[in-house]
């Protein structure tokens, strides 16, 4: 029987795939124009976006809604419209995980209901923060709260025991990419209560190019070459500081319960995206791409996986290949993949 779908005023987006960096196919977007205006942002045009569908209700099942992907769900008006806090109220009350990308302390002022979330495990909350250098976060992202007030708020989530976690998101070549910057952001969010950091480049548009503030971006921008080295020097940087503090670089997946239907398809996805992403970081496009296609493949599926596994139909998936085939299996009846935790020693041994 067909269930009656929920319906929301705010725009809810529907990405072709899931996003692995919040683990979400679906985001809503509470104010159509972020208010904090970044002078780097990306996301505010999303005519330029493939791949988007605007649904007119939430998902029948209770997948994970990803809040703040591209406008950040805390307004400077928040406080007198608590329109945010209805919706994580609805969230809430029908069960959906939430998955929160903020760059605003006014977060704390929903707690409870943050709190409430999180005793389910339905919650990750992520800090952007791309500096610790106030008068560098005013030039960049002068509307938003002050790199201080994001971490402060992290350390009030932290103490009620709420995921968080922060994102180096973007790297910004010549502007936030030193590697002293980086480790004072790593050190102060660690020491802040911070779960997980995660970090990624800068997809440039154009008028931050054209801003003469960023000249030498602009300039390293027109040599693919040297911006090449620079982002691969600067990731393992990145990568060497998070293994010696002892940080995973990704946001833990919120799964469902080992006994739901979608268990192990996610449990497995998660692992083969973070295979491929241990490639990426280690210049390996081709597997890179043949697990990050793995992982897609997984994620999709609808049936049990354990029962495909079980009758040894895996390798009827058009992308899986013998060896993703032993991986998927190690990870279903071990809990573990050896292939992971060989990667990760290699990359921590080489940096
Ligand atoms: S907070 Fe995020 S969505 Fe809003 S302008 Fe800044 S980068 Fe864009």
């Amino acid at each position: 029987m067909q269930k009656k779908k929920l319906k929301t005023n705010p725009h809810i987006i529907k990405l072709q795939t899931i996003d692995f960096w919040y683990w979400s196919r679906y985001f809503i977007d509470i104010y159509p124009d972020c208010p904090y205006k970044c002078s780097y942002c990306n996301t505010q045009k999303k005519s330029s976006f493939n791949g988007l569908d605007f649904m007119e209700g939430l998902p029948i099942n209770k997948e994970v809604i990803g809040l703040g992907l591209f406008s950040d769900i805390y307004h400077p008006e928040h406080r007198k419209n608590e329109f945010t806090k209805s919706m994580l109220e609805l969230l809430a009350k029908n069960h959906y995980p939430v998955n929160i990308i903020t760059k605003s302390d006014a977060i704390i002022d929903d707690l409870e209901i943050l709190k409430n979330l999180s005793d389910r495990d339905h919650l990750r909350v992520t800090f952007t923060l791309l500096t610790m250098d106030e008068a560098l976060s005013l030039k960049l992202e002068g509307c938003s709260p002050l790199p201080a007030e994001r971490l402060n708020a992290l350390k009030t989530l932290r103490k009620e025991g709420i995921p968080c976690g922060v994102a180096i998101t973007p790297i910004i070549p010549c502007v936030n990419d030193d590697e002293e910057s980086i480790s004072h952001i790593v050190h102060e969010s660690k020491k802040m209560g911070a779960n997980w950091i995660l970090f990624s480049g800068f997809n440039p548009v154009d008028s931050f190019l054209n801003n003469p503030l960023w000249k030498k971006t602009a300039e390293i921008h027109t040599d693919q070459k040297i911006l090449k080295t620079q982002y691969r020097k600067i990731k393992k940087f990145i990568l060497r500081l998070l293994i010696r503090e002892n940080l995973p670089l990704r946001v833990p997946r919120i799964t469902l319960k080992s006994f739901e239907h979608n268990y192990y398809s996610q449990i497995v996805s998660e692992y083969l995206f973070n295979i491929s992403y241990l490639f990426e970081l280690m210049d390996r496009e081709i597997e890179m791409l043949r697990y990050r296609r793995a992982a897609y493949r997984i994620n999709g599926i609808i049936e049990s996986l354990k029962s495909i596994v079980h009758h040894k139909e895996l390798g009827f998936l058009k992308g899986i290949n013998p060896e993703i085939e032993n991986v998927i299996e190690e990870i279903i009846f071990s809990n573990r993949s050896t292939l992971y935790t060989n990667l990760y020693k290699k990359i921590a041994s080489e940096v």
